[in-house]
């Protein structure tokens, strides 16, 4: 007898009633005293000066730890309802005041670390030295490095102050600038108005009119407004620079790289690796120029198919052939799988006001997660549910772990979700019914290596280019499209005929202030959790155990470190870079001699 799993998730087990749930509320309110208690707790914290404080400094981060999981129960709960239905104006609201409630728990938070980095250099080494304490050093030690490359408690609180109307005001506008943007494109024989996003996802749209149509009107927006973004690109970029030379901070890559943990001789290392191996990139996207009956790729046909998969799978069919593939690796990321179809721990059914894209959020008190998608019956929908299944997984695995040393970066953040796609992708690959199939599901996983290695390559290169020049004075509309094109150029190995010089007013990522540099992070994903997927190839289902316990470090040390331990591998190298990069060199040289046979 096969089993049912629902395509509906249960919420209702969490807080009955959506946003309506009397239980909600109850939560919500019980919130208010949690966070005074906390507060007072906050204030009342004094700078650590003997050795014995190491047991208040305990008991403050269990306190930490309590008000966090409240909160994140609940803010993750409402993060469901607002998914599900775009028009719950109720949660909405609930919404709202749930972030209110965390920016309290945040500057009263703050206000310990702070405390707690004017510990002076013996007490602390003595609190480190504690047993109470040990769990937490590299957290704790975290906090005090990043605040000592600060400037005076007063000056950074005057600089987070103005940087609400000076700095994110920025970024909401360009939010604003961009919404009011409206294309008409003509699709199907029908004149039709759109926003920037829908305009975008014609980008793979089948007919090369529509690509090219919607690409030109695109750019065309984007160049009768770009000295309002050169202006707002500017600003943020000023705003920034201007605060790294105050706390004199010379390079613009010392804060990203610090958030991620990261060396920048591991980055260098990272993308010295990806510019030598350009070429088998290059050699598929001519080949696929040529598939397309084109001498040379335009950017509007980089995300073009070139032929579609035609195999769909019922949800059930796609839940059995996750399972039977991640068996494969591991009993453990099976039967933890199993257990989130079974109980309705997935929204994937397709219908109206349910938001767009894919995500798996954490409910920490009830120790479980939601992945929310639609799902209707394609391969890459199997292959997104696979990829929310190995985020939840990764929360499984830190389950045994303090709350406190949860927090993983962003570059490390992807390696459970590319390592169970990666699974069943590669899985759908070897299983392709026919040669049609195999082109099309290969060419989704190469477009990957497209998007990582040369895509995001070029966003790289403006972004620092864009900065060193940016410290000199204000860099105009005009030469920002000239850095583009020639990041897109050298990014991409010379392999497209056109660029997109627009293309930093177009992409939202240069403009959020909260994330600097929100590009290299992915591509260190990426190629990282390729080489854990490649050790698991090398070890089969044994190796689950030791992938667990790199989850479980992954909020706790370095990225070097992290790969030290648990992969044997100094990714400082270029070598170890080169590992990953290959396992994508092959299927593009698969994808070329299968289309070449085909004819
Ligand atoms: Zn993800």
């Amino acid at each position: 007898m096969t089993v049912k799993y629902p395509e509906v998730w249960d919420l209702d087990v969490l807080f009955p009633g959506g946003s309506e749930s009397q239980e909600l509320r109850v939560h919500m309110d019980e919130t208010g005293p949690k966070l005074e208690e906390f507060e007072k707790l906050s204030a009342k914290f004094e700078v650590p000066t003997k050795a014995e404080d190491a047991r208040n400094v305990a008991e403050v981060l269990e306190a930490v730890k309590e008000t966090m999981l409240h909160l994140r129960q609940s803010g993750a709960f409402i993060g469901c309802l607002m998914a599900q239905d775009t028009e719950d104006k109720k949660a909405s609201l609930l919404q709202s005041e749930s972030s209110s409630q965390s920016a309290r728990f945040s500057s009263a938070l703050q206000k310990i670390q702070q405390d707690l980095t004017r510990t002076d250099d013996e007490v602390w080494n003595a609190l480190m030295e504690d047993d109470t304490l040990k769990e937490f050093n590299f957290v704790l030690n975290e906090w005090r490095d990043k605040a000592r490359l600060l400037l005076s408690e007063k000056e950074e609180n005057l600089i987070t102050a103005l940087s609400m109307d000076g700095y994110h005001g920025w970024s909401q506008l360009y939010d604003m600038l961009v919404g009011e943007i409206k294309i008409k494109i003509t699709v199907d024989g029908q004149e039709k108005t759109m926003s920037v996003g829908q305009a975008n996802n014609l980008s793979s749209h089948s007919d090369a009119g529509v690509r090219k149509e919607s690409y030109e009107k695109l750019e065309n927006a984007w160049a009768e407004k770009e000295d309002f973004f050169a202006k707002t690109l500017n600003s943020i970029a000023g705003f920034r620079l201007e605060t790294y030379k105050k706390r004199g901070w010379d390079n613009p890559l010392q804060e990203p790289l610090q958030i991620n943990r990261m060396k920048q001789q591991t980055l260098d290392a990272m993308w010295g690796a990806i510019s030598k191996n350009k070429q088998p990139f290059v050699d598929y996207l001519n080949q696929k120029a040529q598939l397309l009956g084109k001498d040379g790729l335009e950017w509007y046909d980089v995300d073009a198919p070139v032929t579609e998969s035609t195999q769909t799978f019922s949800y059930q069919e796609g839940a059995e052939f996750i399972l039977e593939h991640f068996k494969k690796f591991g009993p453990e990321l099976e039967k933890f799988s199993r257990t989130a179809f079974e109980k309705g721990w997935i929204e994937a059914e397709d219908r109206p006001n349910k938001s767009p894209g894919g995500f798996c959020t954490g409910l920490p008190m009830t120790e479980e997660s939601r992945i929310f998608m639609t799902y209707s019956g394609s391969m890459s929908n199997v292959a997104t549910l696979a990829h929310e299944l190995g985020h939840a997984f990764h929360s499984h695995a830190l389950r045994p772990v303090h709350q406190i040393n949860r927090s993983y970066a962003m570059n490390v953040a992807e390696t459970a979700s590319t390592f169970a796609e990666m699974i069943v992708a590669d899985a759908a690959v070897k299983n392709a019914s026919s040669d049609e199939e195999k082109i099309a599901l290969l060419e989704d996983k190469i477009q990957r290596s497209v998007a990582f290695f040369m895509n995001i390559h070029s966003r790289f290169l403006f972004e620092t280019r864009f900065y060193e020049e940016r410290k000199k004075g204000v860099v105009p509309a005009s030469r920002l499209n000239e850095l583009m094109e020639q990041a897109q150029i050298e990014g991409f190995g010379g392999g497209l005929k056109s660029t997109h010089p627009h293309f930093w007013a177009s992409k939202l990522h240069f403009y959020i202030t909260y994330v600097p540099f929100y590009n290299f992070p992915y591509t260190f994903g990426y190629l990282f959790s390729l080489s854990v997927y490649a050790k698991a190839l090398e070890e089969g289902a044994g190796f689950e155990e030791k992938y667990m316990a790199l989850l479980r470090d992954t909020a706790v040390m370095t990225a070097e470190d992290l790969a030290l331990k648990h992969l044997g591998e100094d990714i400082t190298q270029e070598a170890f870079w080169e590992k990953g990069i290959a396992l994508c060199v092959k299927d593009a040289q698969e994808f070329i001699s299968l289309t070449s046979s085909a004819d």
